[in-house]
């Protein structure tokens, strides 16, 4: 028979065992999460000063990286709201002004005119060349060995991965990791869209992209 003092013994445990896995888990947490804010906060701090010597805004710069990274089915401004996580309105204006900066040029769809491809001139292709990834992220790299880069690159793959998944959220990851990205006859092709791709679309994102 257990005796009251050793069910006491075993309550104690049992109580600082979970207080202390809480605080354990909390500090970790919370850790990440300052590390992935404050990285956030010193990219966008570089690229509002890089944005800046061309007279655009964080959210414009942001906008002109997404699109020379989608591909041909992700290139509307429906899917750089969604990718922003910004509304329609805002992003209509965010749009408008590249535009009118000659940094991206608007196509109507050839089957639905209602829908418009957004692409980015050669203007627009050498602003972002010059800007992104910021000087801050490039001298940082230079000085990372090879090994840690690729630790680095894995963890936050991971923690990408995870957010999105655990979320729910679009993943817009890269086509060449889709579960639509089929072999047929030795190319590649597209079992959503029903279209082949090319080996530069399949290093594109998209907004179709599943595990
Ligand atoms: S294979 Fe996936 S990622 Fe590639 S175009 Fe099709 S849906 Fe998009």
């Amino acid at each position: 028979m257990v005796s009251n003092r050793n069910k006491i013994v075993v309550a104690y445990f049992l109580i600082v065992k979970k207080v202390f896995s809480r605080y354990y888990i909390g500090v970790n947490i919370n850790y990440i999460y300052d590390c992935v804010e404050r990285l956030s906060e010193l990219i966008r701090v570089d690229s509002r000063q890089a944005g800046a010597e061309h007279g655009l805004q964080p959210v414009q710069i942001e906008a002109l990286h997404y699109l020379s990274i989608c591909n041909r089915y992700s290139d509307t401004p429906m899917a750089v709201a969604e990718y922003l996580g910004q509304t329609k309105g805002t992003v209509s204006q965010t749009l408008k002004v590249l535009e009118n900066k000659g940094l991206l040029t608007k196509k109507t769809d050839e089957n639905d005119k209602r829908i418009s491809h957004l692409k980015l001139s050669a203007k627009g292709k050498r602003l972002l060349n010059n800007t992104i990834p910021t000087t801050m992220f490039v001298k940082a790299c230079a000085v990372l060995p090879e090994k840690k880069k690729s630790e680095i690159e894995a963890s936050l793959k991971l923690l990408l991965n995870v957010i999105v998944q655990a979320n729910k959220m679009k993943t817009f990851g890269v086509c060449n990791s889709c579960r639509h990205n089929m072999n047929k006859e030795g190319a590649y092709y597209c079992n959503l869209i029903q279209e082949p791709l090319s080996d530069s679309d399949i290093q594109l994102i998209c907004k179709e992209h599943e595990k």
